[in-house]
């Protein structure tokens, strides 16, 4: 089966410093495109540079400031990710959104932060790559508000029904991690209520390693596990569901392969 890890951060030191073994081990688990997702300015030009190279599996970056970082979202940082966000190797403005649970930075300039992406995403015509965590009701509204203008994924989804409901009627796509493998997973009504055409799968790498690897650094290979325990869950094939969300992930980068 032909697997995509949607969101990883391969510009983390943890991989970065031995990226072609990293990688190397994701094609030989059948991953052939990867989508390495920026959390500030200069991690942003980071992963640019990054799928600028050629490596064993299919690179593309995002350009985004994290939530928890989002006090430095300036006017002149956001029009600089907005410049980046128009190249061509960059296929997604993010990650922003909303992080409720940490609040590193205040939630003013996180709601600030996250319209703003979601703006950017909007002018340059490309999606976005959404964090949320325990802040549901401000996310819902957001997007009920903004999200059908442009195509978005609440990634590493963890939230409750409202929430769903909300991306997918504004035709947005929800992507699952390594929290699924986990004995507590709470979200198996969620999971098996995304629409096929509208479900992505990820790592988050190097963080949330699924299940055996737990508690390790996460790298791409192991989004199989996700795919396996996401197909257990959904009660169909684990090639079914790989090659689904394979597809969904092309449809929603807008990247061929
Ligand atoms: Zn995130
Ligand atoms: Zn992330």
């Amino acid at each position: 089966m032909r697997l995509f890890d949607s969101h990883a951060h391969l510009t983390d030191e943890r991989l970065f410093h031995r990226l072609t073994e990293v990688l190397e081990r994701a094609r030989e688990a059948g991953v052939v495109g990867c989508v390495t997702v920026a959390g500030d300015l200069q991690d942003t030009e980071a992963a640019r540079r990054i799928a600028q190279g050629d490596h064993p599996v299919r690179l593309w970056a995002s350009a985004g400031i994290h939530p928890h970082v989002a006090s430095t979202a300036t006017p002149e940082a956001l029009a600089a990710i907005e410049g980046h966000a128009r190249a061509q190797e960059v296929v997604a403005v993010g990650e922003t959104g909303l992080d409720y649970h940490t609040d590193d930075s205040p939630r003013d300039a996180q709601r600030a932060a996250f319209i703003a992406h979601l703006e950017i995403a909007e002018r340059v015509g490309k999606p976005v790559v959404v964090h949320t965590r325990e802040c549901d009701a401000d996310a819902a509204a957001a997007i009920r508000e903004r999200g059908s203008r442009v195509r978005g994924v609440l990634h590493c989804f963890t939230g409750g029904a409202e929430l769903v409901r909300a991306a997918l009627d504004a035709g947005w796509y929800v992507s699952f991690a390594g929290i699924v493998t986990f004995p507590r997973f709470a979200g198996a009504d969620l999971l098996r209520a995304v629409p096929d055409d509208r479900i992505l799968v990820e790592t988050d790498s190097p963080y949330l390693a699924p299940v055996p690897h737990r508690g390790r650094v996460n790298e791409p290979a192991y989004v199989r596990h996700v795919v396996e325990r996401a197909a257990a869950v959904r009660g169909v094939a684990p090639e079914t569901l790989g090659e689904r969300a394979f597809a969904n992930a092309l449809a929603f980068y807008g990247v061929a392969l």
